[in-house]
């Protein structure tokens, strides 16, 4: 850990595993563009930090004392990190989980800017508005339910969840009920999902499971056999591999596919505005990201 003066501004994403994380090379690009128009951003600097979970309670005041005032957090934070925030979003709430904290006088406030990453990732490769378009979420994990929640606060025509485990389905489906019970939500298994939901118009699938992750790894769902309405759409939250089985399969169907790296950029910079204050590039943080992918594949 490093130690900032009064004029510098440390910020850092902190995980375990840590070292594949591409995110300073898009917010560093996005500070070099924030710079060139403000000096105040010249003692700025973003790193990532290698911190098992057994020692972020004692990290997280020693980074701020050491003048970090921005953090991003990954797995295994995102969760356990709440019970040592002073104040928490109230988006963030409901989701349950942050990604981001900034620090105010005495603590850190806790946010989550997954979910308006989503959007702005749907919005910019689908060129939709998420709230004309029904969605079907794979997965009911930390990001299955920022995304879902987002939808929701969106007004999705129709939310759809699937997931391997039923109880963790269930819990899910019932949080979001509590907080948006007008809203037209359902929950189904993952082995046994209704042919018909798939052909819901204006669908777009979202994958927020972790099966891609692994180059082996099979499609969460079968594309061919669902047979999908002709205008849906394919996000999957991996962007590393860039082309998952599921994506494969979405290309032999020729259908409107993308990976996840819009969704890593647009969550970045939110973070970066929050914490800045300052709107933040989109086109610097895609530069950035394309450096950190070419960076990682060496
Ligand atoms: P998580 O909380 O661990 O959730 C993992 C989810 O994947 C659970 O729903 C789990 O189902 C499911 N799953 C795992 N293995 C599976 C298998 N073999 N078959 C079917 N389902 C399986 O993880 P997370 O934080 O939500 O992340 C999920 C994915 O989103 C990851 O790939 C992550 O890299 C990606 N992500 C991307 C971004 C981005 O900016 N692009 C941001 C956040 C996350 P069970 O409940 O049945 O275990």
């Amino acid at each position: 850990m490093k130690s900032f003066s009064a004029e510098e501004v440390g910020l850092a994403v902190l995980g375990w595993p840590i070292k594949h994380s591409i995110s300073p090379y898009l917010h560093n690009e996005a500070l070099d563009e924030l710079r060139r128009s403000d000096s105040r951003f010249n003692g700025w600097s973003y790193e990532r930090l290698e911190v098992p979970a057994e020692e972020l309670p004692f990290l997280l005041p020693q980074l701020a004392q050491n003048g970090y005032r921005g953090i991003n957090l990954t797995i295994p934070h995102k969760v356990e990190v709440l019970p040592h925030l002073s104040e928490i979003d109230p988006e963030a709430e409901i989701m349950g989980a942050v990604n981001t904290l900034q620090w105010f006088e005495g603590g850190w406030k806790g946010y989550n800017t997954d979910g308006y990453g989503l959007q702005r990732a749907l919005e910019t490769v689908f060129d939709i508005e998420l709230q004309n378009c029904s969605v079907l979420i794979l997965g009911a994990g930390g990001a299955a339910r920022a995304a879902a929640a987002r939808c929701l606060a969106k007004g999705c025509t129709q939310v759809c969840i699937t997931n391997r485990s039923a109880d963790r389905l269930a819990a899910l489906i019932s949080d979001l009920r509590a907080h948006f019970p007008e809203s037209d939500l359902r929950g189904f298994p993952l082995d046994d999902l209704p042919k018909q939901v798939l052909n819901i118009s204006n669908l777009i699938v979202i994958n927020a499971t972790s099966l891609g992750l692994q180059p082996e790894d099979p499609p969460p769902i079968d594309l061919s056999f669902l047979k999908l309405g002709s205008e849906t759409r394919i996000y999957d939250m991996i962007y590393n591999p860039p082309q998952t089985a599921l994506l494969k399969d979405a290309k032999a169907e020729e259908m409107n596919r993308s990976n996840g790296l819009s969704m890593l950029v647009f969550q970045a910079l939110r973070s970066l505005e929050i914490w800045s204050g300052r709107e933040v590039s989109a086109e610097a943080m895609f530069e950035g990201a394309k450096k950190g992918m070419r960076e990682i594949a060496l």
